[in-house]
């Protein structure tokens, strides 16, 4: 008889209707039986496809068998001996176009919810605190404690590098510009997709593994990454993201209530804008807001917007639903929760009154031509098509690129004409000695995962170097 095709398991959801009026977390993690059921859906294959597509090679089948046995603490422990933040990669990586896209089970219906059974074991491991304990985390070369290591950022990359090169025995410093640690987790992603208490005990993680964090150093300002290797670090590492905002550059943008995703994001979740006057930086509460752009930073702007309480809120997109680079679960969430999407539609400028502020934006209608060097179909602007929409906010979310402190500051530092820092794949380094980098600073805007598998790259070639510079053992 032919075995029967479990479905996978549906993620429960705080309704839409509800969760518009509250930051609390969408998406609710599954329960034990929910866990084991999903996880006796894993065919164990020998192959192992799910783990090459993983950046940073968890053994997914491994930990899953764990979880089908009922063994969650072992599961988590084996899943953080390859990523130290399991909890957020399980709420925010896109499992879709990884370890999910590439799982055996897509043949044969649903692929395994791999990032939700690796949430349910961080979630597991931190309620019942029965996982492999930091302090049970011996350092693998104490020896190596003499060395100190800089690490520019604490974001994804900056936290990884620190926690791998911690937990081989190095001395490691972040040194960070903001008053919080946890770059793009923390000032980006709301706190309906990522609770700040989840991100807090993974920073903990990190720290308790012996990391030093120091927040409100600029590096470049504060004091230079030339100034850091003469004063006793081996090496540095750079993970300083991409927080400068590309803008449209068209007329208007300098009026009241046009502002970068970036921006608003930064307001609303590190500085509580929307609890002014409680917090002192206060944020324009929007009637009708339009967000450009239709990636994951697009969506958080937009369904961020509604639970300030903006009445109407829109994404407008130069492509069409298809070409849209945010995950499919956020858009689905986004439309769920009431946020228009006006396709095919492209701001040409932005229109105030004599005070200044934004009123309405000159919207063109496109349509789609060849594809371009991206592979996806260039937009086209119709010809006569232009309209008006009414908007008193529009934030823009068309991307970031790096800041360019860090390539002024460091000489010697190649970096491409877009900013992002030059570096060799295999190892993370840069053309200055001593000098590593990872993550969005590399890349451009990207993921979480990619940020964490180039902070585990860049840890082995920091080692590398540091063992080759004092003749130690390869290890
Ligand atoms: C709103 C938003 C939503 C996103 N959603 C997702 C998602 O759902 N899934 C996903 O996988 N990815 C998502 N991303 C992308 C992802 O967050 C980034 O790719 C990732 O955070 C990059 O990590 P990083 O460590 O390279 O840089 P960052 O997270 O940007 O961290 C860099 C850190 O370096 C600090 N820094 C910068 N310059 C200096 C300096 N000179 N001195 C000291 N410190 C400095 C910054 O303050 C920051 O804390 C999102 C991004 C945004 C903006
Ligand atoms: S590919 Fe899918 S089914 Fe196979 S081991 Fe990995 S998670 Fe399990």
């Amino acid at each position: 008889m032919k075995k029967e095709i479990k479905k996978r398991l549906p993620m429960p959801h705080q309704p839409a209707e509800e969760r518009v009026e509250n930051f609390l977390e969408v998406a609710l993690g599954y329960n034990e039986e929910q866990a084991l059921e999903e996880a006796s859906r894993c065919l164990q294959c020998k192959q192992q496809p799910c783990v090459k597509g993983c950046p940073v090679g968890i053994d997914i089948p491994g930990f899953i068998k764990m979880v089908s046995e009922g063994h969650f603490a072992e599961a988590a422990s084996l899943v953080k001996s390859a990523n130290s933040l399991p909890a957020i990669c399980g709420r925010v990586c896109p499992q879709e176009e990884q370890c999910e896209q590439v799982c055996v089970m897509n043949k044969l219906g649903e692929p395994i919810a791999i990032g939700r059974l690796e949430r349910f074991v961080a979630d597991f491991e931190a309620s019942h605190g029965n996982g492999s304990a930091p302090s049970e985390i011996r350092p693998r070369h104490p020896e190596l404690h003499e060395y100190a290591v800089a690490v520019v950022g604490s974001g994804p990359a900056g936290l990884t590098v620190a926690g791998e090169l911690a937990k081989m025995g190095y001395s490691v410093t972040i040194f960070e510009a903001l008053h919080k640690p946890g770059g793009v987790l923390r000032y980006g992603i709301p706190e309906f997709r990522l609770p700040r208490d989840i991100l807090d005990r993974e920073i903990d993680y990190v720290r308790s593994l012996g990391v030093q964090a120091l927040n409100n150093v600029i590096i470049g300002k504060t004091i230079t990454i030339d100034q850091l290797l003469q004063n006793g670090f081996e090496a540095v590492f750079v993970g300083s993201g991409a927080g400068a905002p590309s803008m449209m550059n068209i007329p208007g943008e300098n009026l009241n209530g046009v502002l970068s995703a970036n921006e608003f994001l930064t307001r609303v979740n590190l500085m509580k804008a929307n609890r002014f006057p409680e917090y002192a930086t206060p944020v324009r509460i929007p009637n009708k807001a339009a967000v450009i752009g239709a990636g994951n930073v697009a969506m958080d702007a937009a369904r961020t917007s509604l639970r300030i309480g903006a009445r109407e809120v829109s994404i407008v997109y130069r492509r069409s639903r298809t070409e849209m680079p945010a995950r499919a679960e956020e858009i689905e969430n986004a439309i769920e929760e009431g946020v228009r999407l006006h396709l095919l539609t492209n701001p040409t400028r932005f229109i105030g009154n004599e005070k200044g502020w934004l009123t309405a934006m000159e919207c063109i209608r496109m349509e789609l031509g060849e594809p371009d060097s991206s592979g996806r179909r260039r937009p086209v602007p119709i010809k006569g098509s232009e309209f008006m929409m009414e908007v008193d906010s529009a934030i823009v979310a068309i991307g970031q690129a790096p800041n360019p402190l860090i390539r002024m500051s460091t000489p010697g530092l190649q970096t491409e004409s877009w900013g992002g820092i030059i570096v060799d794949a295999a190892t993370g380094a840069t053309s200055v000695p001593g000098v590593f980098s990872g993550g969005d600073a590399v890349t451009g805007a990207a993921t979480v995962i990619t940020a964490m598998g180039a902070g585990k790259t860049a840890a082995l070639g920091i080692d590398a170097f540091i063992r080759r510079k004092h003749g130690l053992p390869m290890g």
